[in-house]
């Protein structure tokens, strides 16, 4: 039934698990191998029904797979999802009947954090399963700091290709969501002389970023219609849609946010206007390229995952010119791309 629902995508394997007493219901989806085992976080979310499950894990493990592969790591992409609330659902005995689905999938998919599930769930689970990456005892640890770097050289790349100069001194940028990655990217930008407006649903997070950054704080959707260089979305998916792609004064968007554009129509949409979109899982690889670095035979090494991380800025100025030079949008480029070496890698 999988293969009808939206989000189906030609993937290898789509897993149910359900334990009734126990209180799983989750669907693995690992959408390629071909490059690796499929990596990719495990979201604990009381979805509306089981195929809105399905169909988030199907779109997110996709997406999962074009980021591994541009960015150059030897992993396949997966997600998975629980469907649960993660504020009251979520039970030892829940987790440890999922690390023993997880042990079911040797080999072909390797969990991480995602929504709902945190480092401490995936210690939990990693003293159950070895199919667990990201974790405190032995891993690579928080994800966030190398997501904040990368999305900072990235935006960056995005401003040279739109203005030819990558200084940010007086570049003015708006930031919504000051969480783990959009804080880090704030301290970097306001470091070399941005000018910050920013938003988050914490009053607490943009009060302080008033007091240390200097920050204009503004509400709710204002923060889309800011008047700004640079748009970093870094809180929720599906911010750019219909609705708020034409209020958008900025020129570029580049941000951390997973599943930036709503439709495949609103990355068309940003090209109509003329707006540089960095697409999502390019400009945000920092953080897979870090759990990457634990996974395989090779132990963890910082300087390996600096040196990938640096590479996000050249990867995306050769999606922004290949879109520039063929007319297309840049997610599509960036998609193709990603196909290119999956395919090149199963030939
Ligand atoms: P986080 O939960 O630490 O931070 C998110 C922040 O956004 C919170 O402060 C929250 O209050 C705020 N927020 C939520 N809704 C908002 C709204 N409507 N307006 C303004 N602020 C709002 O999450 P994070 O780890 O910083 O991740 C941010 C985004 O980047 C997510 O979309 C995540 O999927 C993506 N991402 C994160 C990583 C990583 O390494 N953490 C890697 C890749 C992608």
């Amino acid at each position: 039934e999988a293969t009808a629902l939206p989000g189906f995508d030609g993937h290898e394997q789509v897993w149910l698990g359900r334990d009734t007493e126990r209180g799983l219901e989750a669907i693995v989806a690992v959408h390629t191998t071909v490059l690796g085992p499929a990596l990719g976080g495990t979201r604990i979310w009381p979805h509306v029904s089981f195929a809105a499950g399905v169909t988030d894990a199907l779109r997110l493990s996709r997406g999962m797979s074009f980021k591994s592969a541009i960015a150059g790591l030897a992993l396949g992409g997966g997600k998975a999802v629980i469907i649960a609330d993660p504020k009251k659902d979520k039970t030892p005995a829940m987790l440890e009947a999922y690390a023993e689905m997880l042990n079911a999938l040797v080999g072909q998919y390797i969990t991480a954090e995602d929504v709902g599930m945190t480092l401490a769930d995936a210690d939990f689970l990693a003293e159950r399963t070895p199919n667990v990456s990201g974790t405190t005892r032995g891993g690579s640890g928080n994800p966030s700091p190398f997501t904040a770097l990368g999305t900072f050289l990235g935006l960056k790349a995005a401003l040279r290709h739109r203005t030819g100069s990558d200084d940010l001194k007086g570049i003015c940028v708006a930031i919504q969501g000051l969480g783990s990655v959009g804080w880090g990217l704030a301290q970097r930008l306001q470091a070399e002389g941005a000018t910050l407006v920013v938003s988050d649903l914490d009053p607490a997070r943009t009060e302080r970023a008033a007091e240390e950054f200097g920050a204009t704080v503004v509400e709710g959707q204002e923060i889309i219609a800011a008047d700004v260089e640079v748009f970093a979305p870094c809180a929720l998916g599906g911010v750019l849609s219909a609705a708020t792609i034409p209020l958008l004064q900025a020129r570029i968007v580049a941000g951390a946010a997973n599943n930036q554009l709503a439709t495949v129509t609103d990355g068309e949409r940003l090209r109509e206007r003329d707006i540089l979109y960095a697409p999502d899982y390019v400009i945000n690889a920092g953080g897979v390229i870090n759990v990457a670095a634990e996974i395989g035979s090779g132990r963890y090494n910082l300087d390996h995952v600096m040196a990938r991380v640096s590479q996000i800025p050249s990867t995306l100025t050769r999606i922004f010119e290949r879109a520039a030079q063929e007319g297309r949008t840049t997610d599509d480029v960036a998609e193709t791309m990603a196909r290119e070496i999956i395919e090149a890698a199963r030939r």
